[in-house]
């Protein structure tokens, strides 16, 4: 019988058991996708690394962004339904190997995104004072893992501020930089990251784009809110924004680029405001070497050209720009897991259309999405798509029978991790982590704030739990 004629799966079938690994966007929309068809019924199980879902919807996007709640809102619905099982405080790798997932389900997604950063490979960077953008980001998500001595020794001094890279990143760290302490306020950010901020000394912040504007890699709505700063002025140097034939052919092609640079023309007419601090963007500039002793205290930057395929080279003609806080943003690299292949060239899971290859061919039951399927790009949004990609892939391969509903083993997966000590975070046990939140926001009137510790996260979960027992 071919594939087409194959027969509805009787209600009574056993569903697909599939163990996503990663409940941010790229997760959880697999886990959508999933739930949002009728040909197979399916139990997912949505694994992560930390007790609390959303990846870098929680620990990515700034929390001044004000996107950010209605994303997490959506997100929630998918984890709501009744076929999706939240599992976090659960790593791959650590509480149980990719080989005891494929034992337990009968099909795993990878979505566990792209976590490491890019080094410049520049002298001086190691320098106290020269940071991730990941480290800082990760800092004032309040991610459990932030190295709080690092940022917060680097931020004591940060006077002069340089952003190395023009992504949309680069723009979220130099925004948050130049942000007013009233601005601030009403975010989910940890006080001590809210008290840290408002005492950092900014008075300067400078974003580096190696290449000219109409390469850099922001989106438009993340670059028109640089302009919305209360204590910020933007300020673009007119002659970086002088076009050559290539770049005037790329901001005639590309919708993005001609309106990225409508705005960066708006901004050139900006003079310095005296009690504002400038927030200059600043192209065809690149770092050389950080300077200093013992810490950052300047960057040497050398100016730079674009040739017609946009590729730029050093002119030799160099300056120095003085810097306390170097954050260097220039984007997200990869890792593997444990008996999982990786391309270490692009920090991807070598995969077709979702299907992740071992020797260059499927491995059956395996699959990838989101970063660490396509690399470090995209908004969020760009995850629905490519999620439903390989949710269709997988699809796919269960109606030729290459994967089998209730093929994978018999045990709870939850049960299983239990039985070997580690301890699951459910659903419930993140609504009393939110409820937490919630209630410590509402201390300072704030709508929300983020508990930053694992102690604090897991003694949210214990104490629902003892107050439920107590109730009974
Ligand atoms: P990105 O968009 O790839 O930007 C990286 C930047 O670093 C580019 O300007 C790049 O310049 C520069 N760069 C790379 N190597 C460099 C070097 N050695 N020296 C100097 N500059 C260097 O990455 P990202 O900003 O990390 O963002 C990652 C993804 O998340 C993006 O897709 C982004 O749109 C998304 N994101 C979205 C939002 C939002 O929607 N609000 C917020 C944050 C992030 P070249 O182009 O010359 O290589």
């Amino acid at each position: 019988m071919s594939v087409d004629e194959d027969p509805a799966p009787p209600p009574s079938a056993p569903p697909l058991r599939v163990a996503v690994v990663g409940a941010g966007p790229a997760g959880i929309y697999a886990a959508e996708a999933l739930t949002r068809q009728d040909d197979v019924p399916v139990a997912v199980d949505l694994v992560d690394r930390l007790p609390t879902p959303f990846g870098l919807v929680r620990h990515g996007i700034a929390p001044d962004h004000p996107k950010m709640r209605a994303i997490r809102d959506t997100l929630h619905r998918a984890l709501d339904h009744p076929s999706v099982r939240f599992v976090g405080n659960v790593e791959v790798g650590r509480d149980l190997s990719c080989s005891d997932l494929h034992e337990a389900v009968d099909a795993v997604i990878y979505t566990y995104g792209a976590a490491l950063d890019r080094q410049l490979a520049i002298p001086g960077e190691e320098l106290p004072g020269s940071l991730a953008a990941t480290e800082l980001v990760a800092w004032y998500t309040g991610h459990p893992d932030a190295d709080r001595s690092l940022v917060e020794a680097a931020l004591a001094r940060a006077r002069s501020v340089v952003v190395v890279g023009v992504g949309n990143v680069a723009l979220d760290v130099a925004r948050v930089l130049a942000r007013t302490a009233a601005e601030l306020e009403p975010t989910d950010m940890p006080q001590h990251v809210l008290d840290v901020l408002a005492a950092a000394p900014v008075e300067e912040v400078a974003v580096l784009g190696r290449r000219g504007p109409a390469q850099a890699t922001f989106t438009t709505q993340e670059l028109r809110e640089l302009d919305e700063l209360a204590g910020a002025t933007v300020l673009v140097d007119p002659a970086d924004l002088e076009l050559d034939a290539a770049a005037e052919e790329r901001a005639a092609a590309d919708r993005v680029v001609s309106r990225n640079l409508a705005v960066l023309r708006e901004w050139a007419q900006h003079a310095p405001q005296p009690g504002r601090i400038p927030l200059r963007l600043r192209f065809f500039t690149r770092p050389v070497r950080l300077l200093g002793e013992d810490r950052v205290t300047g960057v040497e930057v050398e100016r730079t050209v674009v040739d017609a395929h946009g590729r730029a080279s050093g002119t030799g003609e160099t300056s120095v720009l003085p810097a306390d806080l170097v954050v260097r943003s220039v984007g997200y690299r990869g890792s593997g897991l444990p008996q999982l292949p990786l391309d270490e060239r692009s920090g991807t899971v070598p995969n077709e259309l979702g299907r992740v290859l071992r020797e260059g061919r499927p491995a059956p039951g395996e699959y990838v999405a989101g970063w660490i399927k396509r690399g470090p790009t995209g908004v969020v949004g760009t995850n629905k798509h490519d999620a439903r990609e390989t949710v269709a892939a997988l699809l796919a391969d269960v109606a030729a029978g290459v994967v089998r509903p209730g093929g994978g083993g018999v045990d709870d997966l939850v049960s299983g991790l239990r039985a070997h000590g580690a301890d699951p975070v459910l659903l419930e046990d993140w609504r009393a982590i939110d409820a937490a939140e919630v209630a410590l926001g509402a201390t300072r009137g704030r709508a929300r704030t983020t508990l930053h510790e694992w102690d604090a996260l897991l003694a949210a979960v214990r104490e629902a739990a003892a107050r439920v027992t107590a109730e009974r």
